[in-house]
C-alpha cells in the first residue's frame, strides 16, 4: 500500500503538506504533532498507508519500533521530561482521528497531569481467562 490521495499523512509523508520533522529514512518519518498534549509531543509513523496497527506487515510495524525506540530517549531528553508515554489510537471509539497508523510519543514530567483519568478494574472471578480463551481462538485463525 502507498499513498492514499486524501490522508494527510500521506501528504506529509509524500512532502505535499508541510510539517516539522525530526526524523526520515526510506520507510519512515517522524515529525512535531501540531496539536501537542505535552511539549515535545512527536508522532512515528510508516511512510506507506495501512489504516490501523493490526493491518501493517509485521515488517512495518518492526521498521516503525525501531525508530521509536530511538526516538523516545531523544525526544524526552530534548525537553526535559521524566518519562513519556508511547500511545497508538485505533479506530474512532478509541480516539484515531486519522485514519494512517501513527504513534504518539509524549513526553511526560511528574505531576503533569496529561493521563489523570485510568479507569482500572477488577473482573469478576473467571472473566479475565474467558477472554483470554476468546483471544488465544482468534489468533489461531
Ligand atoms: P489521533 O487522535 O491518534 O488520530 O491523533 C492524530 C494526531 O495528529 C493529533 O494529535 C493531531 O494533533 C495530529 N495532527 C493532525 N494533523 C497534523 C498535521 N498536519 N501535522 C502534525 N500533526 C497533525
Ligand atoms: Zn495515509
Amino acid at each position: 500500500m502507498t499513498g492514499k490521495a486524501e490522508c494527510v499523512f500521506c501528504g506529509i509523508a509524500a512532502g505535499k503538506i508541510p510539517c516539522t520533522r525530526v526524523y526520515e529514512d526510506d520507510r519512515v518519518l517522524a515529525f512535531m504533532d501540531i496539536g501537542p498534549i505535552s511539549d515535545g509531543h512527536t508522532l512515528v509513523i510508516p511512510k506507506a498507508h495501512y489504516e490501523r496497527l493490526d493491518q501493517c506487515p509485521a515488517e512495518v510495524l518492526a521498521e516503525t519500533a525501531a525508530v521509536i525506540g530511538r526516538l523516545a530517549g531523544p525526544v524526552a531528553e530534548a525537553v526535559g521530561a521524566d518519562g513519556y508515554n508511547v500511545l497508538c489510537n485505533n479506530g474512532s471509539a478509541a480516539g484515531q482521528v486519522v485514519e494512517h497508523v501513527h504513534f504518539h510519543i509524549i513526553p511526560r514530567k511528574a505531576g503533569d497531569g496529561v493521563f489523570n483519568r485510568w479507569p482500572a478494574f477488577q473482573y469478576p472471578q473467571g472473566k479475565a481467562e474467558a477472554i483470554a480463551e476468546k483471544i488465544k481462538e482468534k489468533l489461531k485463525s
